[in-house]
């Protein structure tokens, strides 16, 4: 019969992996469904199928204000537990090295120590290596598909995916989807955690805000006795170190595989092992190691969460406050290219959808202007203009003259301007 002790403690690993993939998913979502994406034609962020200008000064600061000081305090509190969670770049590496060591056996690992990789003898063959590059191969073009989701409309991309001529794709798109393709074969296939470990600049950042309070790997070491035979936390780490050794700078990306492993080691024997996250500083002691962490907790929150609240706030302002288009009215000798009693009425749809519009004029009878057109359609984004031609034959003066354009979304705005007229 097998003990309640005896169960596997995979509960850790398991969520681990599953935030993995949802991070995945999570890159692709927000571009497909529109939450956030870049417009290449006109070089501006998208949000929620809305054009991002500067001038949308809320949405703008408040999102960097929000995502600039939730990183600290993510940072300052978890450490590099990005790189071990979340990271796309060592989710992949974790993968590669499990498939390696699925289809070339056990000890077929590219160690960081630079070690030859050693297949086992079964299973050093051609159609094994084969296996391994294809589906690597695969995966880099999967992989190198998602950043164009960030740049193309989704039937754009399927345009692409399905090689269908599309107008809308840069002419050099599949060079640059070619490059990517090869980057991340490298990556997948030679490169991995050597990246993590002697390239990442963004792994050395969070490493700057990493304190003796922040979450670390905790040793029981009044039970090292229990380590005697053992090694089991040294081999299951994919980063190379020891987990009864963490220290505020070291590699640890907090993944917890180590905890993983001893906790299963002991589980056999019905007790818990001798790792586990703590946050705070080190101490032997549980009501005041509980105590520490409140006191970390609620220390780095203090500061960082007003800061990220008020940042959260400022965004869905902006939001709730967009202007979805914009007016602006030029004088002729703005634009230099039309008599002074012209104007130029420059309408812009911010919103990814159809729009339409109705432009009328006050302060002036009818038949002392003309105007090009009275009523506009887009079918997307974009701009365009009507032009205001004001009769030259009025009396000397000034005209205050309203102009307004009113959206069938209920958007409107009025821009006045002074049409002055002078003897002869
Ligand atoms: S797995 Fe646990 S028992 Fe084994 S060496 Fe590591 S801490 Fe000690
Ligand atoms: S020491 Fe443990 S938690 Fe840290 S990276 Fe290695 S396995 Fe993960």
């Amino acid at each position: 019969m097998v003990s309640a002790g005896a169960r596997p403690r995979n509960g850790l690993h398991w969520a681990r992996r599953g935030l993995q993939i949802g991070v995945i998913l999570l890159a692709i979502l927000i571009p497909v469904s529109g939450v956030f994406r870049i417009d290449p034609v006109d070089g501006a962020f998208v949000v929620l199928d809305r054009q991002i200008w500067f001038a949308d000064f809320f949405i703008v600061f408040g999102f960097w204000l929000a995502v600039a000081s939730g990183l600290v305090l993510t940072y300052s509190w978890l450490g590099t537990a990005f790189c071990g969670w979340a990271c796309p770049q060592n989710t992949l590496s974790e993968w590669s090295n499990h498939l390696m060591r699925k289809l070339l056996g056990r000890r077929a690992e590219l160690t960081l120590d630079g070690e030859r990789v050693k297949v086992a003898a079964a299973k050093d063959k051609a159609l094994n290596w084969l296996a391994l590059g294809l589906i690597f191969l695969v995966t880099a073009m999967f992989f190198a598909l998602i950043p164009l989701f960030y740049f193309y409309a989704p039937d754009i991309v399927w345009s692409f995916i399905t090689l269908r001529d599309d107008a809308r794709l840069a002419p050099s798109i599949h060079y640059i989807y070619s490059i990517f393709v090869i980057i991340l074969f490298l990556n997948i296939a030679f490169i991995r955690h050597f990246f993590c470990r002697f390239m990442c600049v963004y792994k050395v950042w969070q490493h700057g805000f990493k304190t003796k309070q922040t979450l670390h790997v905790y040793y029981d070491a009044s039970r090292a006795a229990e380590c005697a035979k053992c090694n089991l936390c040294v081999t299951s780490c994919f980063v190379g170190i020891d987990p009864k050794k963490t220290e505020t700078f070291d590699a640890c990306v907090v993944c917890g595989e180590c905890i993983t492993a001893c906790n299963n080691l002991h589980a056999k024997k019905g007790k818990s092992g001798l790792l586990k996250f703590e946050v705070g500083e080190r101490a032997s002691d549980k009501a005041r190691q509980f105590k520490n962490n409140v006191a970390t907790i609620f220390g780095r929150v203090r500061w960082t969460l007003p800061i990220t609240a008020f940042g959260v706030a400022m965004f869905a302002w902006g939001l709730w406050d967009y202007a979805p288009h914009h007016l602006s009215v030029y004088r002729a000798q703005d634009v230099g290219v039309m008599q002074p009693q012209n104007y130029r009425i420059n309408v812009v749809n911010k919103m990814y959808h159809p729009a339409q519009f109705k432009v009328s004029i006050a302060g002036l009878t009818p038949r002392q202007y003309h105007l090009s057109a009275h009523d506009l359609a887009m079918q997307n984004i974009g701009r365009a203009d009507v032009l205001l031609n004001i009769t030259p034959d009025l009396a000397p003066g000034i005209y205050p003259i309203l102009v307004t354009v009113s959206a069938s979304d209920g958007w409107q705005e009025t821009q006045r301007i002074q049409h002055v007229v002078t003897k002869g």
